[in-house]
């Protein structure tokens, strides 16, 4: 599948205009913490760094026309912009959350905010039935991650969006995996979307940040809001890194998409491995509905080895292009071991229960060739 020509030029520009005093072309880091007022109260329209900054605020304008939204605001952290989104709910209030969330959103919402009277729900979203069956008049929000981490199962986010809209709740997405190139939440009738920017978006493993992204401006106000009264923001020199990040976003998921497409189908044939998941693989269970939402399956792909763990340990020791860490979304390749280190504070039943098990690993494909990759896990396969 093929990314839209447009957005190559839209990741070139979105959100950054030349500095107006100087035509400097790329956005300045306005390294401050505060701006000198005329006279109280009358101020350029910046007064504090937390409350706004021009560096974020380019990044802002260029979250939100990644995702073809109407706003977009910047966080410290990915888990910062997904507490940003929670603390617009109310004590009492229900979310229903894909099961197969991201381990340190599952930690988040089981461990900080189930004890203010939030009820979380874990459910297997692929299965509507699953879902409806544990929503009533408390649900106000439904939490949706797709393709799920680790198993790359796809979720419907139409169907969701149209169960959310009759329970009155509101549809979020964690768009992290397929990056804004691959996959448009809003389009689908997404509410809110969101992203760990330390992944696809920023790209070279150097930053840790936050994205969220919504049309409705009342939405926006309120997150705004608690960004604002929590303080829960990126530096200007994050922002700016970003910005630079952006600008290649594009090519870089198009190079990542071709690459895993070749090693999955690489994994796929080889007699050392059990399964394959991949959205891009006809073999997925999920590929149709992958094939509908998105334009691209972006570059996680997950493999049961054959054998003991001991025989999973020796294979991540011989590779020596792909690196063993957690985190994913970089230029370079790394292996992850869900069930010993990302998915490490998943409640071991649930874990068993997700198919996490002690021959699972992650890959997240870099941009390197894949000829060397492919290489690189053959030789370590067949060692
Ligand atoms: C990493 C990640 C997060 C959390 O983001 P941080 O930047 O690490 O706080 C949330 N969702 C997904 C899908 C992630 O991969």
């Amino acid at each position: 599948m093929a990314i839209n020509h447009s957005d190559f030029t839209k990741v070139v520009h979105a959100g950054v205009e030349p500095e107006p005093r100087t035509g400097a072309i790329m956005t300045p880091i306005f390294q401050t913490s505060t701006y000198v007022q005329q006279a109280p109260g009358e101020h350029t329209g910046w007064d504090y760094s937390r409350a706004g900054n021009p560096t974020r605020d380019a990044l802002e304008a260029s979250f939100a026309a990644l995702e073809g939204a109407k706003h977009g605001l910047a966080f410290s952290s990915g888990l910062a912009a997904e507490q940003a989104i929670i603390q617009i709910l109310d004590p009492g209030d229900e979310v229903i959350v894909c099961d197969d969330v991201y381990g340190g959103t599952g930690r988040l919402f089981r461990t900080l905010y189930a004890k203010y009277n939030l009820k979380f729900h874990f459910v297997d979203m692929t299965d509507i039935d699953a879902v409806k069956k544990v929503s009533n008049s408390k649900t106000k929000m439904l939490w949706v991650e797709t393709p799920t981490n680790p198993l790359l199962k796809v979720i419907d986010i139409r169907k969701m969006s149209h169960l959310a809209k009759e329970l009155g709740a509101l549809l979020v997405v964690d768009n992290t995996f397929s990056s804004p190139i691959f996959q448009s939440p809003l389009e689908f009738g997404a509410d809110i979307v969101m992203h760990s920017t330390t992944k696809y978006i920023g790209g070279h493993s150097d930053i840790i940040g936050g994205a969220v992204m919504t049309s409705d401006d009342e939405l926006h106000e309120k997150i705004k809001y608690v960004q604002f009264a929590a303080g829960a923001v990126p530096g200007p020199f994050e922002a700016f890194l970003l910005l630079r990040s952006i600008k290649t976003l594009a090519v870089r998921m198009e190079q990542h998409q071709k690459n895993a497409m070749a090693i999955a189908k690489f994994l796929e044939g080889h007699s050392k491995v059990e399964s394959v998941f991949y959205p891009g693989l006809e073999s997925h269970s999920h590929h149709e509905i992958a094939r509908e939402q998105m334009k691209g399956f972006s570059g996680m792909v997950s493999f049961n080895l054959k054998g003991t763990y001991d025989d999973v340990v020796s294979f991540l020791q011989r590779l020596n292009v792909f690196e063993l860490a957690e985190s994913l979304g970089g230029v370079e390749s790394l292996v992850n071991h869900p069930e010993k280190m990302t998915h490490a504070s998943v409640p071991e039943p649930l874990r068993k229960e997700l198919g996490i098990g002690p021959n699972l690993l992650r890959l997240s494909v870099g941009i390197e060739s894949a000829d060397d990759l492919i290489a690189d896990l053959d030789q370590a396969l067949n060692g």
